[in-house]
């Protein structure tokens, strides 16, 4: 059995989609239609024979790229593509390949869909993922944590960052603490990293912290690093737009814990199984974007009755207070963080 999997959506998507990709690929090839930055993070990927690359939004922009991606598409031979991301787009896509689909009852292209799968709002989203292969019964759907998915770093990955680590002074079994402040969605990114980080000093004086995002997050590790310097503690190491997607994955499996949003560092984290502190605000682990990692801690604040207030966290909170995250305490978030860190040694 050949299969496709399109999934050209958000990259925390794609790595909660490695367990659908997993299960097809015991039965046969699976070949993957991602976009640029998704299929990077499937480098090296034992059950991926092949990625095609789908620029949707440059180089293959129109109806020209979509019957260009769809010609590769074709040439696969898939007999089924998996719709793991729902748009007319894609679904279009697999129509112009003339492979048959299989997607969500839900999704914009379902019109398009040779067979449709309910999406189950109550699972979590690789276990809707992992569904589309099948259309189980509940019962013998895997829990979340038997859904963890895989990323699989090569070795220049590692080489990266035992560069980066030693260059920041860090030994083979020095204790590392990750910290991802950014996401693209501003009432998602928790506004008192510096505090946490300032109080981690006071507590776990022997560990590094290690800020990971993209360059643009550079900023929110600088002022990580001004809240640490000003406590006297060991030097922050800024890791921001230094390293690749696999690169901060192999990152992350070097480090204790890792403190994030609910963003594209928790899905990573997952992946390497790193023990994970996440910080949920406009959005809740109920959406299906949880934490998988085997030790992981949620907070966010339950009481708010305006959580959540949309699926992906907007530009401004439509209330003005954005209670969801400034309640949220950086002492109670440190304990959290220390005790995980603890647990790890
Ligand atoms: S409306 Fe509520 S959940 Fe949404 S951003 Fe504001 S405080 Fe957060």
């Amino acid at each position: 059995m050949v299969s496709a999997v399109l999934q050209t959506s958000f990259l925390g998507d794609m790595i909660l989609t490695t367990p659908l990709i997993e299960r097809l690929a015991r039965e046969g090839e699976v070949h993957v239609v991602a976009t640029p930055a998704n299929a990077a993070v499937l480098a090296h990927h034992p059950a991926v024979a092949s990625v095609i690359v789908y620029d949707k939004r440059q180089a293959d922009a129109g109806f020209t790229g979509l019957r260009r991606v769809a010609a590769r598409l074709r040439d696969t031979r898939a007999t089924t593509a998996y719709m793991a991301q729902g748009s007319w787009r894609t679904a279009a896509l697999a129509r112009l390949a003339g492979v048959p689909s299989v997607g969500f009852d839900t999704s914009a292209g379902r019109w398009l869909y040779s067979r449709h799968v309910a999406y189950r709002k109550d699972w979590h989203h690789a276990q809707r993922l992992w569904a589309l292969a099948s259309a189980p019964r509940e019962a013998s759907l895997p829990a979340p944590g038997q859904l963890r998915p895989s990323l699989y770093p090569g070795a220049s990955d590692d080489a990266h960052v035992m560069a980066l680590l030693a260059a920041a002074g860090v030994g083979a079994g020095d204790p590392l603490i990750a910290l991802a402040p950014g996401s693209v969605w501003a009432t998602k990114r928790w506004p008192s990293y510096d505090a946490l980080a300032s109080a981690l000093v006071s507590q776990l004086p022997d560990v590094r912290i290690v800020v990971i995002g993209a360059a643009g997050d550079a900023p929110l590790a600088a002022a990580i690093s001004g809240a640490v310097n000003q406590r006297g503690g060991r030097a922050v190491i800024d890791a921001t737009g230094k390293l690749s997607l696999l690169g901060s994955a192999a990152l992350l499996s070097r480090c204790a814990v890792l403190a994030t949003n609910d963003s594209a560092p928790l899905h990573l984290a997952s992946a390497m199984n790193t023990p994970t502190v996440a910080l949920f605000g406009p959005t809740v682990p109920a959406m299906g974007f949880g934490p998988l990692a085997e030790r992981h801690v949620v907070l966010g604040r339950d009481a708010l009755t305006c959580r959540p207030c949309s699926a992906h966290g907007g530009e401004a909170c439509p209330l003005g207070h954005w209670k969801c995250m400034r309640d949220i305490e950086p002492s109670a978030v440190a304990a959290q963080v220390v005790r995980e860190t603890r647990a790890s040694q």
